[in-house]
């Protein structure tokens, strides 16, 4: 029986996993990962301290446990360096092992700017449990806190904040948060929400250089302005682990690029998650890996699928302003138009020819998302 190889134990790895052994029980599954291989929900690492959950108690279920549920090898703490495509075999800490399917859920990294000052290598970024163990540590000695990006993780991470006594600045480049996902009206709206919560916003503005000041942090702003904080956080998004693939000769563009079956430019060799461009989409985000978890086990269980993806709207935490976004996963030309109603916000992206191309909605309206999501042409058809 074909031996596979999941490389990553995040959500795609996982769910991955647990879709292979909905169909098959007895066929060899090893996952290797370089953290601890616990299993959690990363998108509750912006909204843990609202939950009053800790790094610890994120965790749903241990290494060693997922292990025995999924009848599969686990091997933690173990980072793979090479792939070798002629072999079939991939080199981990432990040595040269060999797959009839590999499959990368290697994840995204944080993008990190190289700001001027001394004390720009103390910027903390939040992508896994361990980084959240770090700012959890870090949060018990701090009394203000500097964000830099105030797009939809920057947001999540400013309003679970607010449910602490810290006080909260947050910096970015764009006019408004989260820059494109919202029209003007609704991203006013937002900051307001959150401004009236006790979060200051430094728009049309960028962090220049951080610096130790005695025993805190002074964050200097392109304008000249100086924000003494405690701890600088960054949230300007990800950028796909491509690097392992693309040294093994696999093609790679924003992600690890993959056919609509999940199958890189290697046969035999998959992708999916954070890691994975899926045609010309890389979308970062947890419906797009369920949907194609569910692809990926069917092929690879001998029932060749290609993954499809309708329309998947995000529910922003932010809950101060309740939040829906479904940008259009595409570089396209259109225009906002904003419905303002007691109930919220209700607006939609179109073109010039009135297709509906994304949507977002505030309020109490969030809850049409899944009406308003029929409206829009299925992202891979
Ligand atoms: C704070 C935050 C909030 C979010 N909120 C939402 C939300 O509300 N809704 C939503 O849809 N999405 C959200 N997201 C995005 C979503 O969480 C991710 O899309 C998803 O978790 C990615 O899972 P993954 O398995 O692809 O990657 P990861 O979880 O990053 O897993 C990567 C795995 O690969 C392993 N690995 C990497 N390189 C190697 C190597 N060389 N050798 C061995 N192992 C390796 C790592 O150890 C890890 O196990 C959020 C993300 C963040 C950071």
């Amino acid at each position: 029986m074909a031996k596979t190889i999941i490389l990553g134990t995040g959500l795609a790895g996982y769910t991955l996993a647990r879709e292979l052994r909905k169909r098959d029980q007895q066929s060899e599954l090893l996952l290797i990962t370089h953290d601890d291989g616990s299993s959690y929900s990363k998108p509750m690492l912006s909204n843990a301290l609202d939950k009053g959950k800790t790094a610890d108690t994120l965790v749903m279920a241990s290494a060693e446990k997922m292990a025995v549920d999924l009848s599969a090898d686990i091997w933690t703490y173990t980072t793979v360096s090479e792939i070798d495509t002629a072999k079939r075999q991939i080199t981990c800490d432990r040595g040269s092992v060999e797959y009839d399917n590999l499959v990368l859920a290697i994840g995204a990294s944080p993008i990190r700017i190289p700001f001027a000052g001394d004390a720009a290598d103390q910027i903390l970024s939040i992508n896994n449990l361990e980084d959240y163990r770090v700012f959890r540590a870090a949060l018990k000695k701090s009394q203000r806190v500097l964000i830099i990006g105030a797009g939809l993780i920057g947001c999540e991470f400013a309003n679970d904040l607010s449910s602490t006594d810290v006080s909260i600045d947050i910096v970015d480049l764009a006019p408004q948060p989260l820059g494109h996902l919202l029209p003007a009206q609704a991203a006013r709206a937002l900051r307001d929400r959150l401004s009236s919560a006790g979060i200051n916003f430094h728009l049309d503005n960028a962090v220049a250089a951080v610096h130790q000041a005695d025993d805190t942090l002074s964050v200097e702003l392109k304008d000249g302005t100086r924000i003494e904080t405690d701890m600088v956080l960054s949230a300007i998004g990800l950028r796909a682990n491509t690097a392992m693939a693309t040294a093994a000769g696999l093609d790679s563009g924003r992600g690890i690029k993959v056919d609509r079956y999940l199958q890189t430019s290697q046969q035999g060799i998959y992708a999916l998650g954070d890691c994975a461009q899926v045609e010309d989409l890389h979308l970062p985000f947890v419906m797009p890996l369920m949907n194609a978890a569910r692809a990926l086990a069917a092929t690879l269980g001998g029932d060749k699928t290609a993954v499809s993806y309708p329309a998947m709207p995000v529910v922003v935490k932010t809950p101060l302003y309740p939040l829906v976004v479904c940008p259009s996963p595409r570089p396209v030309d259109g225009e906002w138009h904003e419905e303002v109603t007691d109930q919220g916000i209700r607006a939609w992206f179109r073109d010039d020819k009135c297709n509906n191309l994304g949507f977002a909605l505030t309020g109490e309206l969030v809850k049409e998302r899944m009406a308003m999501s029929k409206e829009i042409a299925d992202w891979l058809a």
